[in-house]
């Protein structure tokens, strides 16, 4: 039989920064709190890295401090976003902000959790979850070895394929999209302290970024078999045709994953978000900014929502869902708010390219306005 281990008063699955935000809370309340992660510490993640919006830079300040050097990439800041199509001037949002690779940054974070008194395992991956008289009963596989653990509070910080969400939510599916990235040696002829979007006239795109001595490529391609060979082909055409892109060159290395669908709602109807004490957070539930697709800063707020949830139902012995879900409310119709009416930005686009960069350009503008 495998060892059961129940000292804690909350799991929380997941390392990202809703999970670090969310451990980091419920411990300096005094909970006696484990974050877990599946993966080796600090571990990769597909994301630019920008600290975009306000709300993102406040939340981190407030919650863990400044970022130290560490936590940062070179350069520690870009200026802002350069939007280009093959048609119009490039168009240029000003905005100096923080700028990161997700391992050093994440795992700040969970240097500040455990700091605070967070337990911190990792390559612990939860491989089932059953509901258990009132608790919630996780069977792990750590560094290899099965290991099962009970808990009161459960909080699913794992990420888009969440394995919390799915099993207590089974249906409706997240609608997900996938995101390819290419990392190569070198430099472009791009200001390397801009993250650069390029858009085709399908409205399709890519952008690339500038960390250290590596450019970075990301990609969005269709839900197609090979269609992201055909994207990274045409992506680096333009490059090379522009950029001083050197054709032919060989990606240093290439990773991808599942984010949620950026340009529709997530879900059907509303978004899942707990079951008595069981939570979900970040991208888990969902809670990405709409069009942009920026989540650190909600994966923070809804971690410490969670967090605050059940702390308040730990101090008066009853479920932490109300509270959680209620809290939610004011993000969620912010988020629901930010979705362009469907079919605005095909509409703009018809107007001409010009047209729909200026759209791009206001959801950008108020993404970073979100506070
Ligand atoms: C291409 C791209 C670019 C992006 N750029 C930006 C950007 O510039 N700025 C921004 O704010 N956002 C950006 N995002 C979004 C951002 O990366 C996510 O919204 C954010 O990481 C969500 O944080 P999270 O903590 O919810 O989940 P995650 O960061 O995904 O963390 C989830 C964690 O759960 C762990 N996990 C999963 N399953 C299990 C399991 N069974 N057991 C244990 N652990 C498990 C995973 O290993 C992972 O570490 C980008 C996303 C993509 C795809």
């Amino acid at each position: 039989m495998c060892p059961v281990d129940s000292k804690f008063d909350v799991v929380v699955v997941g390392g990202g920064p809703a999970g670090s935000a969310a451990a980091k809370r419920c411990a300096e309340n005094g909970l006696k709190t484990l974050l877990l992660d599946k993966r080796r510490l600090p571990r990769a993640k597909v994301c630019t890295g920008m600290i975009m919006s306000e709300m993102a830079q406040n939340l981190i300040r407030e919650e863990f401090g400044s970022p130290p050097p560490e936590a940062l990439t070179t350069p520690s800041h870009i200026r802002g976003i350069k939007f280009r199509t093959q048609e119009t001037e490039t168009v240029t949002l000003e905005r100096r902000m923080p700028f990161v690779w997700r391992s050093d940054f994440d795992y700040w974070l969970n240097r500040v959790a455990q700091g605070k008194g967070a337990e911190l395992w990792d390559r612990a991956k939860v491989k089932h979850i059953a509901e258990d008289k009132g608790a919630y009963a996780l069977d792990l596989e750590r560094e290899g070895e099965p290991l099962s653990l009970r808990t009161r509070f459960l909080i699913g910080a794992d990420g888009t394929l969440s394995p919390v969400r799915r099993t207590l939510f089974p249906e409706p599916p997240m609608k997900v999209q996938i995101n390819i990235r290419l990392c190569f040696q070198g430099k472009l002829d791009l200001e390397p302290d801009y993250v650069h979007y390029f858009y085709f006239p399908d409205l399709n795109g890519f952008d690339v970024n500038f960390k250290g001595d590596v450019f970075l490529l990301e990609i969005t391609p269709k839900p197609v078999r090979g269609d992201w060979i055909h994207r990274v082909q045409q992506a680096e055409e333009w490059l090379a045709r522009d950029y001083g892109f050197v054709p032919g060159s060989q990606p240093l290395w290439r990773d991808g994953c599942y984010e949620p669908a950026m340009s529709r709602p997530p879900f059907p109807g509303p978004h899942p978000l707990a079951k008595d004490n069981a939570l979900i957070v970040g991208n888990a539930a969902g809670l990405n900014v709409p069009m942009t697709g920026e989540g650190i800063n909600t994966a923070i707020k809804s971690g410490l929502m969670a967090a605050d949830a059940v702390i308040e139902a730990s101090k008066r012995g009853e479920k932490a869902a109300d509270f959680y879900i209620s809290a939610c409310q004011t993000l969620l119709s912010t988020l629901e708010g930010m979705y362009p009416p469907p079919g605005k930005i095909r509409q703009e686009s018809g107007k001409g390219m010009k047209y729909f960069m200026s759209a791009i350009l206001d959801i950008y503008s108020s993404s970073m306005n979100l506070t």
